[in-house]
């Protein structure tokens, strides 16, 4: 890095917009009428709750499969009081293997799994508890649903949760949202989590070769942390939004939520490398927002040391002497779409969303950059918010929830023209 102070700010202004912007389509609106459908679920699910007793297997709709975290070591333990009910997965639908004992060894074996002090041996194993109402535990978190074990060829041992959708979602909202936000900022939450979930199955599933998971259970998808961080108001929202999922023209969109976007949100397009949809509406993922400026993101700053930085870059590709970093397009609320690193040799341009993760997601919070300082020990860049900026600002939503907004006037206003429509009910 340069010993040369560089101070620079943004000099572009709203009306100067990116060329992605540019490139995209003419308004289009849904007939100005913007139809929320609000299917709340039936006078069963508002009356009673999930710790009504309601079995976990009568929740119907699609389902999930989760990537646990990656398990470290040759081998894992999966526990439930009761027993455990394993299932070898071998192509040949292998017999039902019933073991009394509450914890259960797997080990790595070859390109197997094999399950010590049973002398059983396949593929995978597909495990649930023997008590319908009990979860299975992991790594000291416990799950809904069956946990699946299988032999990843480079990493060992993997596990993934296969539940409904809508357990699932219990797990995630908790995690995402602090249970004490408004209820509308949850229900909310529960319907842009939902939507995600399902366009995340979607995806996989229309992949040449599909994944054995959906989603990842951390910040790459959603936080998702089992039955550890439900509670009675998030399964609330889950239930009050049961089955919704946000549409436009018929089709699901992405769910895209973030912490707090410093002012304004972002277009899909900006931030991410998404194929520009020629019917999606320019305003659709964009939306002034003051609701969430009492966040302690709403300014910030950071100190990114030189050799941090270098590192970073390098996993960018670029192994050469940075000079420089400024700002190349921006979007019409000052977010960075792209950077440019100066050096020696020549000037190179990166999408902002990719550097941010490279240096990480909570170092660089944001790429609604206001200014960058070069000097000899690292780089300090201010800027606004916390996350990609793209969808639901949830501090907003809280914000909004506390001014006594509903869950469909938080959603129309980060998904202008949206409809929330019941998955099956889409055409
Ligand atoms: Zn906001």
């Amino acid at each position: 890095m340069t010993a040369r102070k560089r101070n620079m700010f943004l000099t572009k202004s709203w009306e100067t917009t990116s060329d992605s912007i540019r490139r995209l389509p003419p308004f289009v609106r849904v007939g100005g009428a913007i139809l929320f459908l609000a299917l709340i679920g039936s006078g069963l699910f508002r009356l009673r709750s999930f710790r009504d007793g309601i079995p976990v297997d009568a929740v119907s709709g699609p389902r999930i499969r989760v990537l646990l975290a990656k398990q470290e070591g040759p081998s894992l333990f999966l526990d439930a009081s009761g027993g455990l009910l394993l299932v070898p997965i071998d192509g040949s639908e292998g017999q039902p293997i019933s073991i009394a004992a509450d914890r259960v060894e797997f080990r790595a074996e070859g390109k197997h799994v094999s399950v010590e002090t049973f002398s059983a041996t396949a593929p995978a194993f597909r495990v649930s508890a023997m008590e319908p109402e009990e979860t299975v535990s992991i790594g000291g978190r416990s799950y809904r649903g069956k946990l699946v074990v299988y032999r990843e060829p480079t990493a060992g041992l993997q596990v993934v949760n296969e539940l409904a959708v809508e357990h699932y979602l219990r797990g995630v909202i908790g995690s995402e949202m602090p249970a004490r936000f408004p209820l509308a900022a949850l229900e909310a939450q529960a319907v842009v989590s939902r939507t995600y979930a399902l366009r995340s199955i979607e995806r996989n599933r229309s992949r040449n070769e599909p994944r054995a998971w959906d989603v990842t259970d951390d910040s790459s998808s959603q936080m998702y942390r089992g039955t550890g961080s439900e509670s009675l108001r998030t399964d609330d929202a889950v239930l009050k939004s049961q089955g919704q999922v946000l549409c436009r023209n018929g089709k699901m969109v992405d769910g895209f939520y973030h912490s707090s976007c410093g002012g304004t949100t972002s277009e899909e397009t900006a931030v991410f490398s998404a194929v520009i949809d020629p019917d999606l509406d320019p305003d659709f993922y964009r939306a002034e927002c003051a609701s969430c400026q009492e966040s302690t993101d709403r300014m910030w700053s950071v100190e990114i040391p030189t050799e941090r930085m270098r590192e970073a870059i390098r996993s960018l590709g670029i192994d050469e002497e940075v000079r420089e970093l400024i700002s190349g397009t921006v979007d019409r609320g000052g977010r960075w779409i792209d950077i440019q690193v100066r050096t020696d040799a020549q000037l190179y341009t990166i999408p902002a969303n990719r550097f941010r993760l490279a240096l990480g997601s909570s170092v660089l919070k944001s790429t609604l950059i206001e200014s960058v300082i070069a000097e000899p020990e690292g780089v300090w860049i201010k800027g606004r918010g916390f996350g990609h900026g793209v969808g639901l600002c949830q501090l907003g939503a809280r914000a909004m929830g506390d001014a006594g907004m509903s869950c469909q006037e938080i959603l129309l206003h980060y998904y202008a023209g949206a409809e929330a429509v019941r998955a099956g009910d889409r055409s």
